[in-house]
């Protein structure tokens, strides 16, 4: 989209609110609003805002920072307008007061990372499955852990509120250029998954963000509260953000497909998987970013536990879901949707690559169900187990020599800082679990 297309479409659409995005290191969805007035020096990039009240950017004494539009990415926003008055969004880089690009914002790191990939001769593109709750506010709009499934059962109302909620998110999506490929209700109560078409993935993580900010203001207008938190009730299935990724030649051809292997996987296919596999416990604290993400990653919720591959077995880390030709694609099982996906997709990217660079083999698919094999076959397997705490998966992070290249210095040392302080804030905090299980016992 140019400029003088987005002017345009302002003035055809009678767009009078216009938010400036970007995301912090975290992956939330910040948003400088400004009145229309102010719409030709946004577009130009001269929007300034103090980058020192962003958690994990800049001190306050260097804290002028300018938002950059990707003119790409302009979508109106069908939810906001009222009266005929409409609202549209554009998301941003994020520059330093000496108008270079900020080191510290994870769309220019991703884009960094891409174009180094672009030196060895790949693009990636990327299609996620961000699944997600849809749970019943309370009296006073707050969130609750009733799913409206549930809920459903006493309630009178003759149409089921999740299901509307569902459609209206859908059709969202659809005015804002989204391609929606599929969505279904996901396998626990109250548990949604829509599917959009993959993209380039810079692309790709834009539409996640954007994805997540359209579920929860969609869910809010049902009142219900949309919730990514990976793991929200013990018991049942948690949320995964699978994600499919597969890197491209420069001349458009898919790199991970070669008709002539007998699963029609390329060399550098296997190389990536084997990469990926190599990667995925030193990557686990970016694509499994929350204390509560390790407790979705244990046996028995179709979540993977174990570092292995397959063709077909959804216990695994990685399956190849079995779409060839272009579609030739690596579904990495164990992010989920609370990770930052800038960053989740700059560190599997560069774990797989390090397999092509180094030409690393995978060990052989694994067909039989993971869950039913003892410790010695695991061995024998060569399966490692996924971090089992967000502890063990900061300290994988920091062994990893792919870490800090991939993330660059300014967002590796805020992001475990960040997170060994929550990691601490959690030590230390006295849970449910522990008054259930001790109080009345010792
Ligand atoms: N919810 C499962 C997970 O945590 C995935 C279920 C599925 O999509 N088959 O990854
Ligand atoms: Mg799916
Ligand atoms: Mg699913
Ligand atoms: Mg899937």
């Amino acid at each position: 989209m140019t400029r003088d297309e987005i002017l345009e479409i302002i003035e055809d659409e009678n767009i009078h609110f216009f938010r400036l995005q970007f995301v912090d290191i975290f992956g939330f969805m910040k948003n400088v609003a400004l009145p229309k007035s102010q719409i030709g020096k946004a577009l130009d990039g001269n929007i300034m805002f103090d980058g020192s009240s962003i958690d994990g950017f800049v001190r306050i004494n260097e804290s002028d920072m300018y938002l950059k539009p990707d003119y790409n990415t302009f979508a109106v926003m069908p939810w906001r307008s009222r009266n005929g008055v409409a609202a549209a969004r554009i998301i941003c880089d994020v520059y330093k007061h000496d108008n270079t690009p900020f080191e510290g914002c994870p769309r220019v790191n991703l884009k960094r990372v891409l174009a180094e990939a672009k030196e060895l001769g790949y693009t990636m593109n990327v299609g996620t499955e961000a699944e997600f709750f849809l749970f019943e506010q309370d009296e006073k709009g707050l969130p609750t852990t009733v799913t409206n499934d549930v809920a459903g059962y006493f309630s009178l109302d003759p149409e089921d509120k999740a299901n509307d909620c569902r459609r209206e998110i859908i059709e969202t999506l659809e005015q804002m250029g989204f391609e929606i490929e599929a969505s279904h209700h996901e396998v626990s109560e109250g548990q949604h998954e829509i599917n959009f078409k993959y993209a380039d993935a810079l692309t790709a993580a834009d539409n996640t963000v954007t994805f997540k900010w359209v579920v929860k203001s969609i869910a809010q207008k049902y009142k219900l509260h949309a919730t990514f938190m990976p793991k929200p009730i013990f018991g049942i299935n948690g949320s995964g953000m699978h994600t499919n990724q597969s890197l491209f030649n420069l001349d458009g051809t898919n790199a991970f497909f070669d008709e002539s292997d007998p699963l029609q996987l390329s060399k550098v296919a296997y190389a990536y998987i084997a990469g990926a596999l190599k990667g995925a416990r030193g990557f686990a604290a970016v694509t499994n970013p929350l204390v509560n993400s390790y407790k979705r990653l244990v046996p028995g919720y179709e979540a993977p536990v174990y570092a292995a591959w397959s063709a077909s077995n959804r216990s695994a880390l990685i399956r190849i879901p079995a779409s060839r030709g272009l579609s030739t694609r690596t579904e990495i099982r164990c992010p989920d949707p609370t990770c930052n996906p800038y960053l989740a997709f700059a560190m599997m990217l560069n774990s797989g690559l390090d397999g092509v660079k180094n030409n690393l083999t995978p060990p052989p698919e694994v067909k039989k169900d993971i869950f039913k094999m003892t410790a010695a076959e695991m061995v024998e397997a060569n399966i490692s187990v996924m971090p089992g705490s967000l502890k063990e998966a900061i300290d994988e992070l920091k062994a990893n020599p792919i870490s800090r290249p991939t993330l660059g210095d300014h967002i590796y040392e805020k992001y475990v800082a960040a997170k060994e302080k929550e990691w601490d804030s959690y030590r230390i905090a006295v849970t449910d679990w522990e008054i259930r299980e001790y109080l009345s016992v010792y």
